[in-house]
């Protein structure tokens, strides 16, 4: 368990992430993955049901798909086991964060949606403008994970496609 946790904050930090500061607690969802990964195979979310059927849970295996979001808007992910850099130096407190998975009807209607648009595309494109390093998702993250510039580097590349 020890172990995990300094691989996970070692490939955090490398890539511009940041565990939780407060290390029992961090401790203790680490752990928790471990129980998940006996229990169903996989690492499941601590903090979510997970239903054991790795297709339907591949959303909340750890780290989720709403990490990054729950960052940018909450400073910490659902767990709090990933915080924001302002969260990690306590110049930001973190709360309780609203769960942002869909419930199980809506999942299945998204899976089954066909995307649309000039490329179809999801989410929007963000591109480093330091090194070129692209990526998916709603914002652009703190730190690019490539050359570690900050959030304000990036740009937005391509747009996702209107559902
Ligand atoms: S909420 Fe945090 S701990 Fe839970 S799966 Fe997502 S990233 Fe991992």
């Amino acid at each position: 368990m020890d172990s995990l946790h300094k691989r996970l904050e070692q490939e955090a930090e490398s890539a511009g992430y940041h565990l939780n500061a407060d290390v029992q607690f961090t401790k203790g969802l680490v752990k928790s993955l471990l129980v998940n990964e006996r229990r169903y195979g996989y690492w499941a979310c601590p903090c979510r049901l997970a239903s054991g059927d790795k297709q339907e849970d591949l959303d909340i295996i750890c780290p989720c798909d709403y990490r990054d979001p729950d960052l940018n808007d909450y400073d910490a992910c659902y767990c709090a086991l990933y915080v924001s850099e302002a969260a990690r130096k306590g110049e930001k407190t973190v709360g309780s964060i609203p769960e942002r998975r869909p419930p199980p009807a809506e999942r299945q209607q998204r899976a089954q949606r066909q995307p649309g648009g000039m490329f179809g595309l999801s989410l929007p494109i963000w591109r480093c403008k330091v090194c070129g390093y692209l990526c998916a998702r709603e914002q652009p993250p703190e730190v690019c994970p490539i050359c570690k510039s900050k959030r304000d580097r990036f740009e937005r590349f391509i747009e996702a496609a209107r559902t």
